[in-house]
């Protein structure tokens, strides 16, 4: 086996959940032989080929992140929401101009979802949810950043802001 097969087999199984089979005889040796996002959506799809009968076929992979629970400093727990994670940024953004808004806060939910599934845990507080969030804006928009945190982390006072502020940038 040489090394660029061998890498291609370990990235098929790393990011398989369940064991997938051949939709043609039903066997799991299954390589990895192209990928690609697709843009502007949380998916991503990939050739896979067979190593039993050789017949090549497409998957299309969602990340799904509806199993995460969010706990919330009042104590209560609710399921991580898509809608809920795209809303709160798009909200924060309506004051500016944005051309294509929806694809570009699509694009910004999907970067947040990957880190969100890269930490490997089924369990998320609500301030590690909006850390993850202002990291990504603060990154992408500034003004977009400003009022996420002004809101995310209810904001009030000066000393308040300057502290907030200051685990983001150096101030
Ligand atoms: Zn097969």
């Amino acid at each position: 086996m040489n090394h660029k097969l061998r890498f291609t087999i370990i990235q098929a199984f790393t990011y398989q959940h369940n064991v997938m089979e051949c939709p043609f005889c039903h066997k799991a040796h299954l390589i990895v032989i192209n990928s690609r996002s697709s843009k502007g959506k949380s998916q991503i799809w990939r050739r896979r080929k067979c190593l039993s009968c050789k017949e090549v076929f497409t998957t299309h992979e969602l990340i799904d992140l509806s199993h995460i629970v969010v706990e919330k400093k009042s104590g209560s727990a609710e399921m991580f929401s898509r809608t809920k994670l795209y809303s709160g940024i798009f909200y924060a953004s309506q004051q500016s101009k944005i051309p294509k808004r929806e694809m570009v806060i699509d694009a910004i939910t999907q970067g947040i979802e990957k880190d969100i599934f890269n930490l490997k845990k089924k369990r998320l507080t609500s301030g590690e949810l909006i850390d993850i969030v202002l990291i990504h804006l603060k990154k992408r928009h500034i003004p977009t950043f400003l009022r996420y945190l002004t809101y995310g982390k209810k904001i009030e006072t000066e000393a308040q802001l300057r502290r907030e502020l200051g685990t983001y940038i150096e101030i």
